[in-house]
């Protein structure tokens, strides 16, 4: 092994290890700041320890890759918190891109002298990599609201599904027995970019974070392929954690969003189903200060965030609210739901950026037993995830979406700007309860105002 070698071997074995470490810190909020850091420096080492490549010639076309990845990247990476989604969409696409592209050059290079093993390898990669690249440009179309959030359905759409991915398959095995055939590869190709488009497209907005995570895994996977055909560990180490920690993360998400692990495997999954009874009746306005008094003679108070707080940017206000009822002698949680806001782990990131306590934090399972003895529920901008009407309506489009209850306080008070529905564009019959206020505003003004408001209470 040459010098050159020895250092590419051993900063892949470092940014192999950094990864692990990595994703080992993201399971938990209070590490989860320096497992990114971790994970981010991995990336650097492999990047760093591929320049040591003994096959590259020239430094020209990385050099000029460099320059054009960091045009996109930089600008696209200054996205805001609630355009995340979408930035992950668009960078699912970008590498699974990218490994199918590496896929291609390997074909033309190396044609039919690659073996069964790096054909098979190679083949997974291209289609899996071409199907995530057009799902992905969909799912980040769709969550940019370029293209509308409702599922596009249309007739024999399953049958139009069953038959791309009999082609596709077909291809693929006609192309691994007749590897000279480059048109059965380019085929494969073809049906895996339409075969993306129509996974995609009928896929209503509740489910979008599945549809997400599990393009992450294919993303993933493909990398991972990848690896295989250039015979490179981090690519197989790096794409298998990101493949497998994505399908593990889209099985906890379809039981959050009450969807089966068939549904979201057979595709064509999420279209919405039953009809919105669309609740009625009058909202109830309460003033700031009613509010107030409420919280600052509660015994135990929970806030739960949604959306309306990420797009509000309320998060410091709830904080500096809890440490006042805190200092009051009221108890203050928070609670949180594994689907709110438009990202896995949302408001745990910017609660934690609050430097609100990981200890103050609930999970759905653990709040939901203690708020009938909750005194006010205090529900920031969100509204899908406490929409009763999945738990108790099975008519509804969202029927069996685990909630999180907060009907059941004593009190319950909504803080959103107006009448505005949640991502899933149903109505909420929360609203019309009569033991619910709504408090009217953009959240962190509210929230801010309650804040003197307490204060002189
Ligand atoms: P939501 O159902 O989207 O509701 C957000 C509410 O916030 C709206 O009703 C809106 O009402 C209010 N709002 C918006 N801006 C506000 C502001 N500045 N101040 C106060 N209120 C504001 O949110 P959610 O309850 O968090 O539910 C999340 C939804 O997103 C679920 O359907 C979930 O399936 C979906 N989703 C989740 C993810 C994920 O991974 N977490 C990803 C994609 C989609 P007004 O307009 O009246 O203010």
């Amino acid at each position: 092994m040459s010098n050159a070698q020895y250092i590419l071997e051993a900063t892949y074995l470092v940014a192999s290890i950094l990864f692990v470490l990595g994703l080992k810190g993201l399971s938990h909020p209070d590490s989860a700041r320096r497992g990114m850091i971790m994970a981010a420096c991995g990336m650097a080492a492999a990047v760093l320890g591929t320049l040591f490549h003994p096959e590259i010639v020239s430094y020209t076309w990385i050099l000029i890759g460099l320059v054009i990845g960091s045009a996109i990247g930089i600008p696209i990476a200054m996205v805001p918190m609630t355009a995340m989604p979408q930035r992950t969409a668009l960078s699912h696409a970008f590498g699974a891109l990218a490994a199918s592209m590496v896929g291609v050059a390997e074909y033309i290079i190396h044609g039919a002298n690659m073996g069964p093993i790096k054909m098979g390898a190679l083949g997974f990669e291209v289609m899996l990599g071409s199907l995530t690249t057009t799902g992905s440009l969909i799912a980040a179309a769709k969550l940019q609201e370029l293209m509308r959030g409702t599922p596009i359905q249309f007739k024999g759409q399953h049958l139009v599904n069953l038959l791309l991915a009999l082609s596709m398959a077909g291809c693929y095995i006609g192309w691994l027995t007749h590897p000279g055939m480059a048109v059965l590869f380019y085929g494969m190709i073809a049906c895996a970019l339409i075969f993306g488009v129509l996974l995609v497209v009928p896929i209503g907005a509740a489910d979008m974070p599945v549809v997400m995570s599990l393009l992450n895994s294919y993303a993933g996977l493909s990398s991972a392929a990848t690896g295989f055909v250039l015979s490179n560990n981090v690519l197989i180490i790096a794409g298998t954690l990101d493949g497998f920690s994505g399908f593990i993360l889209s099985i906890l998400m379809c039981r959050a969003m009450n969807r089966s692990m068939a549904n979201v495997l057979f595709g064509g999954f999420g279209a919405v189903v039953g009809t919105d009874t669309g609740a009625t009746g009058t909202m109830r306005e309460v003033s700031l200060d009613d509010v107030a008094v409420q919280l600052a003679y509660a015994n135990q108070v929970v806030f739960v965030p949604g959306y309306g707080m990420a797009t509000a940017q309320a998060q410091h206000a709830v904080r500096e609210l809890g440490n006042i009822l805190e200092e009051r002698g009221v108890g203050v949680k928070y609670a949180i739901h594994p689907v709110a806001g438009r990202m896995p782990g949302h408001m745990n990131v910017l609660l934690a950026e609050a430097n609100v306590p990981y200890s103050s934090l609930y999970e759905m399972e653990q709040i939901n037993p203690e708020l009938p003895s909750t005194d006010v529920a205090v529900v920031i901008g969100a509204n899908d995830v406490v929409n009763p009407d999945a738990r108790d309506n099975p008519q509804s489009p969202i029927a069996g979406m685990p909630i999180i209850e907060v009907d059941r306080a004593k009190s319950v008070v909504v803080l959103k700007r107006g009448k505005g529905k949640g991502f899933s564009g149903l109505e909420n019959p929360l609203f019309f309860k009569p033991v619910t206020g709504m408090l009217y505003g953009d959240a962190k003004s509210s929230l801010t105002s309650l804040v003197q408001a307490v204060q002189k209470v």
